[in-house]
């Protein structure tokens, strides 16, 4: 169905209908900055206040979920006043240079102390061993110079130190890391290495996880055809259903997959409409001002809120954003890099909240210096791909030479995003920006 037949294949709709404003692929709200246009959505995905389902993982599985429960510590940590050095037990009183301490034995990481340190003596002592008791610090090994004394053998060596150390020097105290019953990691967190390392600590075995946001994916166009399909001479491989999935699942989201609509108002309506049962909708393609472009029209004839839907960015400037029947709808240009570009800005922190963390996580913009001059049109933020090199200290930016906003093979050798503010026309080499490096994990 195209646009000129729009309103005819809903027969029940009147003249003004037909000629309303819901019909036509036009924008009618005004354009806002990328930093507004993220403000809106993590404003309407938090006041959605999802009661957050719950799925039960074992902590090997446990990477990349987000906690629906917080992990409370089952014990003081660490355990036991502990050796952080290979060395020896000691009373820090008792320590100079050229100190002599007879050494009354060893102890090892797993061994209950069983020693005591006296006046005058020591204990050997391994990294992760118990402090015995008397001792209040331990002498690295290597400021220490052992002796065999073969005339007091029965009574063990003898250590002869080199330098003096405080109380409390190489060891954690029993419970300075983390006290017993108290949390170790707060519902809302995500479980990244460092916090599977947490969880193990306490013996968290098995986890509350929030359950995976599902993201339904809607291609459109009629030039669109699945990637795996022979195309013909004008037709187009699907890429964005992939990428779009992808990205999906690299922030540990469910993605569902609705393949592609053609630009007809039935399909487009019958189609959003299935996607609407999903936690999110993101679309592709049918967002810009042409006339099949029908996004905006069918998500306004459903009763879609428009949030946004323009943003003063390239690639990816018809971005849309609107709240449907209750779920977040993203229609996101068709353009893969724009596609690619406006997922990360604007849809990725919606997953984030869906997923039960408290807090999107920031833009993880970094600086670098530009090996190349660029100019570029005032008044738009630019996201241009760009190689982002570490020498010795600085980092460094170079753009990648690109056809436009459906390069893909010159987004695939980016490894960043060069930010060009919107009130910058010409950047000189040497100048330092802004880059986004390409978040492939969390
Ligand atoms: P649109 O945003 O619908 O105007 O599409 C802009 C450009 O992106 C057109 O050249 C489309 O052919 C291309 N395009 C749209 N959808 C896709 C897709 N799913 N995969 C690859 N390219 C696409
Ligand atoms: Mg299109």
């Amino acid at each position: 169905m195209r646009r000129d037949s729009l309103c005819a294949d809903s027969p029940a709709k009147s003249r003004v209908t037909f000629f309303s404003w819901r019909c036509f692929s036009v924008k009618l709200l005004s354009m806002i900055s990328y930093l507004e246009a993220r403000e809106k959505v993590i404003a309407r995905v938090h006041a959605m206040g999802r009661a957050a389902e719950t799925d039960t993982v074992p902590l090997r599985e446990a990477a990349g979920r987000v906690l629906a429960r917080e992990i409370v510590s089952d014990r003081e940590y660490p355990p036991f006043d502990r050796s952080i050095r290979d060395g020896y037990a000691v009373r820090a009183a008792d320590t100079r240079l050229g100190a002599r301490l007879r050494c009354l034995g060893e102890i090892k990481a797993g061994d209950a102390p069983s020693i005591p340190v006296v006046a005058g003596t020591c204990v050997q002592i391994m990294t992760g061993a118990p402090l015995p008791e008397g001792a209040d610090a331990v002498v690295m090994v290597e400021h220490t110079t052992r002796q065999e004394d073969r005339q007091t053998a029965l009574q063990g060596d003898t250590v002869q130190l080199d330098r003096a150390v405080k109380s409390g020097q190489h060891v954690v105290r029993r419970g300075t890391e983390q006290a017993a019953g108290l949390t170790v990691l707060a519902a809302g967190t995500r479980m990244g290495f460092a916090e599977i390392a947490a969880a193990a600590q306490v013996g968290a075995v098995i986890l509350a996880v929030t359950r995976k946001p599902r993201v339904a994916i809607l291609t459109t166009g009629d030039e669109v055809v699945d990637f795996a399909e022979p195309p013909g001479p004008f037709q187009i491989r699907n890429s964005n259903s992939v990428s779009l999935a992808a990205q999906v699942s690299l922030l540990v989201a469910e993605s569902v997959i609705l393949g592609n609509a053609k630009d007809s108002l039935d399909e487009l309506r019958a189609k959003i409409s299935t996607g609407l049962a999903a936690d999110m909708l993101i679309l592709s393609g049918g967002v810009s001002m042409g006339k099949y472009d029908l996004v905006e029209p069918v998500l306004r004839e459903l009763g879609a809120e428009l949030v946004f839907d323009a943003v003063a960015i390239r690639p990816g400037k018809p971005v849309v954003f609107a709240m449907c029947k209750g779920t977040p709808v993203f229609g996101l240009p068709g353009n893969p890099v724009s596609t690619m570009v406006t997922f990360e800005l604007f849809v990725r922190p919606a997953i984030d909240l869906l997923s039960g963390e408290l807090e999107p996580h920031p833009l993880p913009f970094t600086d670098a210096i530009l090996t190349t001059p660029l100019s570029e049109k005032a008044g738009l933020t630019h996201f241009l791909p760009a190689r982002l090199t570490w020498s010795f200290k600085t980092p460094r930016v170079s753009p990648i030479a690109w056809q436009g906003s459906g390069d893909v093979s010159a987004m695939s050798r980016a490894n960043c995003l060069l930010v060009v503010p919107a009130d910058r026309e010409r950047i000189e080499a040497g100048e330092s920006v802004s880059v986004l490096p390409r978040r492939e994990s969390l």
